[in-house]
């Protein structure tokens, strides 16, 4: 694991205690619940002042998500929390799960005093034991504590803690597919809206946040909103995990301020590109976004940022490829990917994901002509938009921005 000396909450060594709710305590956890239960009507508040944003990919601002599931009155509210994570190229809620699983757990005590949450879900990948384990044994100590005791008594009823094990397949982590699966059914997911914070588990209010997401959550209560928006650089806000990988001389999991440049997380806390390499481009956020090459390496690694640059920062994940790497290989075996995880319900991203996974394949390995090249240009145009949820739009966005980038590529293939 890379190291930094940015200032680090969650990846913070000292909190580090696994499962071990005492030692947590004894670092300073448990102070932001404290605070909570002080004022549980200010949490949201807080939140909203924080700027703390959705780190499970789409940057939406939690609060907004908090509020909408507030403002709804009756019982059996829940909170989920979402460490699915399989997106390629990402790997930091595994690591928050199995370190520091009482930092997200604290997270999502504090979500369920802001909306008035009486069931506590954690929501984790199979094909992460410890991860799952960690969290086991870590909400089983919170159940009888006196803090949890404080939260019922203000919730004016018992909060049930419960650990799920997904079905580990890629749209499970979708967050109406988690709803489907809290529900015991297959992860399935739905259009929105209505969204999950109106009508959720069971049609009530329910708010599925991504592990990092609720891991920030203890940090702001305890410190203020004032100090997150300070850790973040410019106008962005906070921390985040930048999943680093690739061809880069020290890939691993970086905190660092909210809004790093790109050239400072690859040449600088990267250490640069593998020996004799040229940097060439950067697949982002998991490789459902659009590519970054050399004229983006100022780009501040943050969702307003770059989203100016018609990217997205995704979950934070960054792979890094060289000069000598096919770029048309590289999107082939993404878009293989997600043709694997679609979950067939929507015709048009079962055989969607399948037609750009064959013509890119065919491209690929010299067999292509000009008119494939024209078929993956119109399946990017009418694809978009033509399933439940968003893997279909994942797929067409790094094969259409492979297209803008590096079109020479995909010609110096054809017809040989
Ligand atoms: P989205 O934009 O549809 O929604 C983002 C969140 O905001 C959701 O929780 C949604 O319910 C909520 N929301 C939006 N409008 C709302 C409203 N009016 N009221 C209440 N809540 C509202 O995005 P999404 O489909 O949930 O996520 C897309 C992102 O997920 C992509 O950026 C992708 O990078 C990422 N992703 C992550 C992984 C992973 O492993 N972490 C895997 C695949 C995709």
């Amino acid at each position: 694991m890379s190291k930094s000396s940015v200032n680090q909450v969650l990846l913070r060594e000292q909190i580090h205690v696994g499962a071990d709710l005492p030692a947590w305590l004894a670092q300073g956890g448990g102070a932001g619940l404290a605070r909570a239960l002080q004022q549980p009507e200010a949490i949201i508040a807080t939140i909203a002042a924080a700027d703390l944003r959705g780190m499970g990919g789409a940057g939406f601002a939690t609060h907004r998500k908090w509020s909408a599931a507030a403002a709804a009155s009756g019982p059996d509210k829940t909170i989920v929390c979402n460490g699915n994570e399989d997106e390629p190229g990402t790997f930091k809620d595994r690591f928050l799960l199995e370190h520091t699983p009482h930092q997200v757990i604290e997270g999502a005590l504090i979500a369920a005093l802001a909306i008035g949450a009486n069931q506590v879900v954690l929501y984790i990948n199979p094909h992460e034991p410890r991860a799952l384990a960690a969290v086991g044994a870590a909400l089983q100590q919170w159940r009888g504590h006196a803090l949890l005791a404080q939260i019922e008594q203000r919730l004016g009823g018992p909060v049930s803690l419960a650990v799920l094990p997904s079905s580990g397949l890629y749209v499970g982590g979708e967050e109406t597919a988690v709803i489907a699966s809290v529900e015991g059914g297959f992860p399935f997911p739905r259009r929105k809206p209505p969204y999950p914070a109106e009508q959720g588990v069971h049609g009530r209010p329910t708010v599925v946040n991504n592990t990092e997401t609720l891991a920030h959550v203890p940090g702001i209560l305890r410190h203020g909103a004032d100090w997150y928006r300070g850790l973040g650089l410019g106008a962005a806000s906070g921390t985040k995990l930048y999943s680093l990988s690739g061809d880069v001389l020290r890939p691993g999991l970086y905190e660092l301020p909210m809004g790093t440049p790109l050239e400072e997380l690859v040449f600088g806390h990267g250490g640069g590109m593998l020996q004799g390499k040229e940097f060439k481009a950067v697949f982002t956020g998991g490789p459902s976004n659009t590519l970054l090459t050399q004229r983006d390496l100022d780009v501040a690694l943050d969702f307003d940022s770059l989203r100016e640059r018609r990217s997205r920062l995704g979950t934070g994940a960054m792979i890094v490829v060289s000069e000598g790497t096919s770029i048309v290989r590289k999107v082939a075996e993404y878009v293989e990917f997600f043709a694997q995880g679609s979950c067939g319900q929507c015709p048009p991203c079962k055989g969607g994901t399948f037609q750009l996974t064959r013509l890119l394949n065919r491209i690929d390995t010299g067999r292509g002509v000009a008119a494939d090249l024209e078929s993956l240009e119109n399946l990017c145009r009418i694809l978009p938009g033509s399933g439940r949820c968003g893997l279909i739009d994942g797929a067409v966005t790094v094969v259409e921005s492979s297209l803008h980038r590096f079109r020479d590529e995909y010609e110096a293939l054809l017809g040989r």
